[in-house]
């Protein structure tokens, strides 16, 4: 008997089941376990993993070399649902199996580089690379030197070296790693005697004021590349060591801690009986349980979960975005106890794998995690239940871009389970689903407390311009904060994305410093001091010049930081928490600063859309939505929707407790529906006027639409890629094709960027031509270096 083996390191032109004997003495192998198979011509060693059975066995049928888990690490179920992933997302067979395994039960597969030739003169790159591998020991892999050297064309750098005798290279199966550390840095003891380059200089004045600091600091605040960071080691400076990355993992809660069920006021019972009916119909359902701010959903899943792990079925809770739902989480650790499994990214892989273990073996049954957690190995599931979800976050931004409410409702189908949506603001499709009868609909409208939405102010910011006064915040929010500030209580102050538009402009030429690799402005960071690009990471200290025409750079726009500071300028007795990616990015992370603004340490905080869900603060009476308008300028069919649910969602942080919540919304069109439905947390209004504009333009949920990114490092033989593309689509898919056209961004770390969409209808026979015409694309030889990834219905 012979099985069927996907490849690890297959791509999609060649991803298919290959068919292998079983080791030798052994008759078969189970499906679900991963082996090392002799592949290719040269009997490469590689790794896959054994889908099921094969085909006839023929003369040259290679034989299994050994198995690398004693019992299958994925179920026949499991297997299904990857080869489903594989064809929904254009993906190989084996990167949908790598998103259902955690990361320390992975074995890489790494090139490992050494030096054999000492470097010479041969000069530039290849000389620093080879002189950079010899200071790790003589040994690199490619990952290493990914990131220590972000040079255009690494992969092809590297082979040169290889054929030109510098190098050599080998394959290596490594071991899932040990406990996630970080690694930080500190000066050497003693004088250091010799010459620093200016960046050495600059990370050695750094370091004397930090004592230690972590690798991602340093980097952050002087711009230091690990590269410089390895010459200082090198040279006796600074050393470089690891330690147990510092975090919290949610305590284990006794029996006689936990909590009673909540009682359910008559709105939350009726939405929980009839979810819970259709849960136990033994017939796959989906539920949508459209929730106003504050009125209780989590009470609602509480109840729900409880009667299915009464019955021995397991749940899965997903949320947007761990950091931000500490409430939520606390909730279900003190209702359920010991029977909760926590998977987000933010554990260790040692945690991460001991979580899917404690699934794996049914001891957890009630499973808690952001996106990734859509595929805990769980037995007789009962219900998945997203909340807000709408939110982003539900996609992956790496390949596969799955999207979890898709894979979810794929898993819920096939368990004959309930899948519960749950929103203050649910998307589009999900509501539309709901009103032709896919979805049941259940609606809390409202508040738990009995209390009312917050009122909602408009401040008009064109008034303002025109008075001359271009201040981030306008005198009505002042106003409110002031009286905030002398009742004690509380305020969250909403800006979108951080350090927005704080940009270097040129007052002579005009231009914004731009970053090198891509084609966008950098934004300035106060922190640090330096201009950072959002997209590549690259990062410049601020200087007072124009780099292109010397003029005199000035500083423009409004971020979060400049907020802060016209607060405290205008109340210099208050304190103030700023929560965004640069305040959570190192030593402080967001539970500490929610830690201090619930004990009342600061009376305003002020953040981006970290700050925008989740928060249940009894003492936040005031809103500030600081720049509205900023949520609706965005290019994609989507904008509104996010707009909407954004500005709902914040607003909704008010006025959770006792006393009754007030919003100011800083606008430059006061006059617009949107944000007066969003005022009014008008969910329906919004949705009428949004469902008949996606009828008339033919958006989703009306049609689906197709989206081919494609990217190379010349524009010449990224063009002549993307027309071969477009022809091959046009003949085998169909449908309207508009593109390719260059991306928002054009240009990211150096790599020129296309995009081609196609209106149609998602269907299984257009996804199988899809994935013909990607897999052809790949195994095009003139297609070397352009990358192409598919994606129906994205995001942005
Ligand atoms: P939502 O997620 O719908 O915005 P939450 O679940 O955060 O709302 O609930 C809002 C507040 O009301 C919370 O403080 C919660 O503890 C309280 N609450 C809601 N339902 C109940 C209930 N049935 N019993 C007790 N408290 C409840
Ligand atoms: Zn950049």
């Amino acid at each position: 008997m012979t099985v069927a083996v996907a490849l690890r390191s297959a791509n999609i032109s060649f991803d298919k089941p290959y068919t292998y004997l079983p080791p030798e003495g052994t008759d078969t192998v189970l499906p679900g376990t991963r082996v090392l198979v002799p592949f290719g011509r040269g009997d490469r060693v590689t790794q896959g993993i054994v889908l099921g059975e094969g085909g006839k066995a023929e003369e040259n049928t290679k034989r299994i070399l050994s198995l690398l888990d004693d019992e299958p690490i994925l179920s026949p179920d499991e297997i299904r649902l990857a080869l489903w992933v594989r064809s929904r997302y254009y993906c190989t067979c084996f990167d949908a199996v790598r998103l259902m395994i955690p990361a320390g039960l992975d074995f890489k597969e790494e090139t490992v580089y050494s030096v054999c030739a000492e470097p010479s003169d041969i000069g530039g790159i290849k000389n620093e690379i080879a002189a950079y591998i010899s200071a790790s020991g003589g040994k690199a892999t490619l990952s290493e030197l990914r990131t220590a050297f972000a040079a255009p064309e690494l992969g092809r750098t590297l082979s040169a070296m290889v054929r030109q005798g510098m190098l050599t290279t080998a394959e290596k199966t490594l071991p899932p790693p040990a406990e996630k550390t970080v690694r930080f840095v500190r000066l050497k003891d003693g004088s250091f005697g010799g010459k620093l380059s200016k960046k050495g200089a600059e990370i050695v004045e750094y370091l004397k004021t930090e004592e230690c600091a972590t690798v991602r600091d340093v980097e952050y605040y002087t711009g230091a590349s690990p590269a410089s960071l390895k010459t200082l080691e090198k040279n006796g400076i600074v050393e470089l060591f690891e330690q147990k990355a510092d975090r919290t993992l949610c305590p284990r809660i006794c029996e006689d801690e936990l909590l009673p069920d909540p009682i359910l006021s008559e709105q939350q019972q009726k939405a929980f009986s009839g979810m819970l009916s259709l849960a136990l119909s033994g017939r796959p359902s989906a539920a949508l349980l459209h929730g106003v701010t504050g009125s209780g959903k989590t009470a609602v899943y509480i109840r729900l979960v409880r009667e299915l792990v009464n019955r021995s079925r397991s749940a899965i809770i997903l949320v947007p975005e761990i950091a931000l739902t500490p409430q939520l989480l606390d909730r279900f650790y003190r209702s359920f106890g010991n029977l909760v499994a926590l998977l987000h990214s933010g554990l260790t892989a040692s945690e991460r794998s001991g979580e899917w273990k404690r699934i794996k073996r049914g001891e957890a049954r009630v499973v808690i995690g952001t996106r990734s957690a859509v595929f805990a190995p769980v037995q007789n599931l009962g219900a998945i239940i997203i909340d807000e979800e709408q939110e982003y976050t539900y996609r992956s931004e790496n390949t596969p871009c799955y999207h979890a409410r898709e894979v979810a409702k794929f898993r819920a189908v096939r368990s004959e389970a309930l899948l519960v949506l749950g929103s203050a603001t649910p998307s589009v499709e999900s509501m539309y689903a709901a009103e032709n009868g896919k979805y049941s609909l259940y609606t809390l409208d409202e508040r738990y407390s009995g209390g009312s939405l917050p009122e909602v102010l408009f401040a008009d910011m064109r008034a303002e311009l025109r008075r001359g006064n271009s201040a981030t915040i306008s005198p009505v929010l002042f106003d409110e904060i002031e009286k905030n500030i002398k009742n004690g209580e509380q305020t969250i102050l909403f800006l979108n994305r951080r350090g927005r538009n704080r940009l270097a402009r040129c007052a002579s030429c005009g231009e914004a410093v731009g970053c090198k690799n891509c084609s966008v402005a950098m934004s300035y960071h106060s922190a640090n001091g330096r201009l950072m690009c959002h997209y590549c990471g690259h990062s410049e200290a601020l200087t007072d010049r124009c780099p292109s025409c010397g003029g005199m750079l000035v500083l423009e726009g409004a971020g979060t930081q400049k907020a802060a500071e016209e607060i405290t300028a205008r109340f210099p007795q208050i304190k103030l928490l700023r929560m965004d990616a640069d305040t959570t990015s190192g030593r402080t992370s967001h539970e500490t600063i929610l830690e201090k603004f619930r004990n009342g340490e600061a009376s305003v905080l002020i953040g981006t859309q970290m700050v925008a869900k989740g928060l249940d603060f009894d003492n936040v009476t005031l809103v500030g939505v600081l720049d509205a308008d900023s949520e609706l300028c965005s290019p994609d069919f989507r904008a509104s929707e996010r707009a909407f649910s954004q500005i709902t969602q914040v607003i909704g942080r008010a006025g959770r407790g006792e006393r009754p919540g007030r919003a100011v919304i800083q606008t430059y069109t006061p006059e617009n529906p949107l944000l007066r439905a969003a005022a009014t947390q008008d969910y329906n209004l919004f949705y009428k006027g949004e469902i008949d504009f996606r009828r008339k333009m033919n958006y989703p949920p009306f049609c689906d639409i197709l989206c081919l990114r494609i990217s190379g490092e010349t524009e010449a033989t990224l063009n002549a890629a993307a027309i071969r593309l477009a022809r091959a689509l046009s003949a085998s898919v169909g449908g309207e094709i508009i593109g390719p056209a260059p991306a928002p961004v054009y240009r990211v770390s150096n790599r020129y960027r296309l995009r081609i969409f196609i209106k149609t209808h998602d269907r299984k026979e257009l996804r199988e031509a899809v994935y013909g015409v990607l897999s052809d694309f790949r195994g095009d030889s003139r297609n070397r270096g352009i990358s192409v990834t598919a994606e129906i219905n994205p995001l942005e």
